[in-house]
């Protein structure tokens, strides 16, 4: 406890060139996950970031209407794993990681790279997990229905009110992204996964 309304939640890049800030009330109304998948970690190792298995990348799952990008907008970057893989957008300037969204603004889905946060203890307990790796091999996943639904929710709510006109990704006349989005080749790719 002990956040205010204006007490907003503040990033930035590794090396402090894009700054900006989440809604307040993001960290309450967001999803904390944390997910093991391989794309997740594919993004890390592509932008050159410390390896992140055997853990896995942690994640404010929210919509983009309470990311607030004020200061280095220009060093956005944007790619895809796959041709039908999220967005990644991420800072050119330091290559850190930032957030995830659908490719569509009318989705009004983002993911949040919990790093990023000057204080990502304010997001409290991380309520589910994906992909968790079991000694079997297979892959489990906790709790992760009841906080897709959630957040499914909050997606259609940002919709119907209009606040997904508000985000920094997108275009909202044209529908296209701010940057254009580059794919990752076959051949990025297969360098990027764990053989299986
Ligand atoms: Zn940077
Ligand atoms: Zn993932």
């Amino acid at each position: 406890m002990g956040g205010t309304s204006s007490n907003d939640l503040a990033f930035s890049c590794n090396c402090g060139s894009v700054q900006g800030h989440l809604d307040a009330s993001a960290a309450k109304s967001g999803n904390h996950v944390v997910c093991y998948c391989a794309d997740c970690r594919a993004a890390e190792l592509y932008l050159g970031q410390p390896d992140p298995a055997p853990g896995p990348v942690d994640i404010l799952q929210t919509t983009p209407d309470v990311i607030h990008i004020t200061q280095g907008q220009q060093h956005l970057g944007l790619f895809r794993l796959g041709p039908k893989g999220l967005f990644r957008w991420y800072a050119t300037c330091c290559n850190a990681p930032m957030f995830n969204t659908l490719k569509s603004p009318k989705l009004a889905f983002a993911g949040v790279a919990a790093a990023r946060l000057t204080t990502p203890e304010r997001l409290g307990p991380v309520i589910s997990e994906g992909y968790i790796p079991q000694p079997d091999g297979k892959r489990k996943h906790k709790n992760v229905g009841r906080s897709a639904f959630a957040l499914f929710s909050r997606m259609i709510a940002t919709r119907l009110s209009g606040r997904w006109r508000s985000t920094p990704f997108f275009d909202v006349e044209t529908g296209e992204p701010v940057r254009t989005a580059m794919t990752l080749t076959k051949e990025e790719r297969k360098k990027l996964y764990p053989k299986v």
